[in-house]
């Protein structure tokens, strides 16, 4: 059990928005922005700043009147949990109000397990990493997975590499815990970190996550409001891109990730007899191109596929959504920078003419982290922010 008993004023999260937003600002500028009387943001703030949310400072202003006063959200003032449930590996970490990560780490878990026993195993790491932070309360967390989840993102309706169907994720976690809970599209968390903490974003975010599928995720920029939504989970990944391809394991055939996701490059790379080459647990695009390089036509057939495909997957994206920033993450951000530029190359041949010169398409830095920090902005939204 995590809950420490937090209250939360009536316009905290109100004054919190208005500051991310606005930056450091006074009460005045807080009451216009807000359209809340000046007498109610003092109070609210004063509460705010005695529970150490919010500082104060005194601009030196060499002007007559009154000193203004501005204020600062405290960042340390609350910790939020983030939490990536992978294929049997579960990565979890403590984030503070500006989603900044620190102590992640991993345990892996039995993929046949209950859905039941993995998140038990969850609630007992998540309390135990809190124990052993001494950092603020934990107010809030989040969950990605990749995988459909319910509206109201609180049910893993469907994650295929798992088995699970219809797991009641933030139920179960809050019975445990006893704090909020949500969870979302893994994806989708990372884009929304990038669009709203990312010194990147611009207009929106596509980012596209390769390992044991593909995941999609698109969000809008920094300080558009996150409202998740169909637009922001897609099963780009069960495209079908090879009519009578491989067989899928959506039970459909020749689907994207048949020709991009880790597991199936394993297979192919096996079946031409270089599973020693390109060991388990190694990036398997670099280890792909090394072959390739040497001339292998296996590897080079391989690689071109990866390549083709990736390109006509991500100028589908871009001609659908324009994000002004296209992130690649998991294998493909372990890629070396020839295959980065080549699927650039061929994305921007395969988009909209008007699209091709503004093409920003770039490895994601810290792609591991990059689900944590995206689940904990999530917990700070329905937790802190809203
Ligand atoms: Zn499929």
């Amino acid at each position: 059990m995590l809950s420490r008993g937090r209250s939360r004023g009536p316009y905290e999260a109100a004054v919190l928005r208005t500051l991310r937003e606005a930056g450091p600002s006074s009460r005045t500028r807080i009451s216009e922005i807000t359209g809340l009387s000046q007498a109610t943001i003092s109070k609210a703030v004063g509460t705010m700043v005695d529970k150490g949310l919010l500082r104060e400072s005194v601009a030196a202003e060499p002007r007559m009147g009154r000193p203004s006063v501005t204020l600062t959200p405290s960042a340390d003032a609350v910790t939020v949990c983030g939490v990536q449930i992978e294929y049997g590996t579960i990565r979890l970490g403590l984030a503070d109000a500006e989603s900044r990560v620190r102590t992640v780490h991993s345990v892996p878990f039995d993929v046949t397990a209950q859905p039941s026993d993995v998140l038990d195993l969850i609630a007992a790491e998540i309390e135990r990493m809190v124990a052993k932070d001494d950092g603020a309360p934990c107010i809030g967390v989040a969950v990605g997975i990749p995988g459909a989840v319910d509206e109201a993102r609180r049910i893993n309706r469907l994650t295929l590499n798992l088995g699970w169907r219809d797991v009641p994720i933030a139920d179960h976690l809050e019975r445990k815990l006893e704090v909020p809970v949500v969870v979302d599209h893994h994806v989708r968390l990372m884009a929304l970190a990038e669009a709203r903490y990312g010194e990147r974003a611009g207009n929106g975010i596509a980012y596209l996550y390769v390992r044991q599928g593909v995941g999609l995720g698109v969000a809008p920029a920094g300080n558009a409001s996150y409202t998740g939504g169909p637009a922001g989970e897609a099963f780009l990944g069960h495209t079908r891109v090879v009519e009578d391809g491989e067989l899928c394991r959506c039970g459909a055939r020749g689907c994207l990730e048949t020709m991009v996701a880790e597991p199936y490059l394993r297979a192919r790379l096996r079946r031409a007899g270089h599973a020693a080459a390109v060991p388990d647990g190694t990036a398997v695009l670099a280890g792909l191109h090394r072959l390739a390089a040497e001339g292998d036509p296996a590897a080079v057939e391989i690689e071109t596929d990866v390549v083709r495909h990736l390109a006509s997957a991500l100028a589908t994206v871009v001609n659908l959504f324009t994000p002004d920033l296209v992130l690649v993450g998991g294998i493909v951000a372990e890629a070396p920078g020839s295959t980065i530029t080549r699927i650039r190359e061929l994305t921007r041949e395969r988009i909209f003419p008007l699209l091709r010169e503004d093409l920003r398409l770039e490895p994601a830095h810290h792609s591991e982290s990059a689900s944590v920090r995206g689940a904990a902005t999530l917990a700070l939204e329905v937790s802190h922010y809203t």
